[in-house]
């Protein structure tokens, strides 16, 4: 029967074939590992999380929320409240709560909610979508483009470049980015306004020093590069606008729960990969800083008049300063790839009494709607769990350990282990798996109207 390796077993044996095997797409790296390894069952999301820790291609950011958990005396992701929030404008049903130091932020009902409830709907700050959020639907569809993924769908004009959605071929509202050559396409005009705060920096026409970065990002499929981008260029807009504009994008970015790459690198053993991690740097500096050629230059310089404040220049384009933008996105973003301001702020649980769903998928897909699972008490923090509730007690830990999370402590965490579960074969009848890739397909199905 397969097992389920050791991180100790199963990372010496990824930067093996890693290393052998530099380009290789995550499915048929997973075939490989699992070919060199046949006692072994890992999923194609521990690999590539793995991967990203690793620096070392195919990325993503999926289920990580924030946490500002910390225990055992190590490292673990840290993040400050943002005082400046404003949480009625979604909802008067909840309210930020500091915890205390180890603990850090969380979101506790400020009055009785019942379940299945929905608690508050939220759209994103910023949306990267996620690179394998299948698409296979729109090639069904008699689109003759391999779309894959909602990135290249974006490209390919099928779906809106500020929120994701998916814009069917026999759409009657067709809203093309003004400037050419640009494929943008947005859903609505709503989203075409919206859009003025994150697209023209990311836009081929007006800022090609862009491309070279988002086609890397695209290429070696790094969620974070990606997120990192898209958050650079709505601070740098927000910067033009004026100092309120400004501070009100920054306190979201700055309360994002962060953690140092290199002492995850260093915590799993392993050597910081400083090339990959400066070449995305040098791409991401290319692109929003200083563009390499005369003409990015000028083009540029349209968008970016102000001059920026050191301290921002310092964290939006000193190396360090980067890697822990990285470090934030790949900690917030949602799993269809959004970075949500207050969803950021739900702690984990493997018994969460909250849940993510991407329920407006024809009008607006990037939308969350946050649901009570169960009835919660005024009071009762809100939780909503990173990781798959139907996995053991063992696969739960070591995932949010990959994380930086260290041992989940949760009251099911805490019953399982003083049962004695190795938690191999648990079931839990309460464990509703949240969204994955596979929800994520049907939703987008039902998205373009597909079954
Ligand atoms: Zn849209
Ligand atoms: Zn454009
Ligand atoms: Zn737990």
């Amino acid at each position: 029967m397969p097992v389920s390796p050791s991180d100790e077993e199963l990372i010496p044996a990824i930067k093996d074939l890693r290393g052998a095997n530099p380009t290789l797409g995550i499915t048929k790296f997973q075939a490989l590992l699992l070919e060199t390894h046949k006692e072994w069952t890992v999923s194609e999301k521990r690999i590539r999380k793995i991967l990203q820790q690793l620096g070392l291609g195919p990325q993503n950011g999926s289920d990580a929320a924030s946490s500002k958990s910390k225990s055992n005396g190590k490292q673990y992701p840290s993040s400050k409240l943002n005082e400046a929030l404003d949480v009625k404008q979604w909802t008067s049903k909840v309210e930020v709560k500091h915890f205390g130091k180890l603990k850090g932020k969380g979101l506790v009902a400020s009055e009785d909610i019942a379940e299945d409830e929905t608690i508050w709907k939220e759209d994103p700050f910023i949306i990267a979508p996620e690179w394998y959020a299948c698409l296979r639907p729109l090639a069904d569809h008699g689109l003759t483009t391999d779309l894959r993924e909602i990135w290249d769908a974006q490209r390919a004009s099928v779906a809106c470049m500020h929120c994701t959605t998916p814009i069917p071929p026999s759409a009657t509202l067709q809203i093309s980015c003004p400037h050419t050559p640009c494929p943008a396409k947005f859903c609505s005009r709503l989203c075409l306004s919206r859009s003025a705060a994150v697209h023209p920096l990311l836009c081929p026409a007006q800022n090609p020093a862009s491309l070279p970065l988002l086609r890397w990002a695209r290429e070696v499929e790094w969620m974070a590069v990606h997120a990192w981008a898209h958050t650079t260029a709505k601070i740098l807009l927000a910067n033009e606008k004026g100092a309120d504009e400004l501070a009100a994008v920054r306190s979201i970015v700055d309360s994002l729960a962060t953690f140092s790459l290199s002492d995850r690198a260093r915590d799993i053993g392993v050597e910081p990969d400083h090339d990959a991690w400066k070449k995305a740097h040098s791409f991401h500096v290319a692109a929003f800083h200083e563009p390499s050629t005369a003409a990015e230059k000028k083009k540029l310089s349209k968008l970016i008049r102000k001059p920026l404040p050191a301290d921002l220049a310092q964290q939006l384009f000193d190396y360090d300063a980067y890697l822990e933008g990285l470090s934030r996105m790949s900690l917030n973003l949602e799993a269809h790839g959004g970075l949500y301001a207050l969803h950021s702020h739900l702690n984990h649980s493997c018994q969460p009494n909250a849940s993510i769903r991407h329920l407006q998928q024809r009008t607006t897909l990037a939308r969350i709607t946050v649901l009570a699972r169960r009835p919660i008490k005024k009071g009762e923090e809100l939780t909503i769990s990173y990781v798959n509730p139907a996995m053991s007690l063992k696969d739960r830990r070591r995932e949010l350990r990959e994380w930086n999370f260290g041992d989940c402590m949760c009251p099911r965490c805490l019953e399982e282990e003083a049962a004695g579960e190795t938690g191999e074969g648990v079931a839990d009848s309460d464990a509703r798996p949240e969204v994955d890739v596979s929800d994520l397909e049907r939703e987008l199905r039902q998205g373009l109207g597909l079954r």
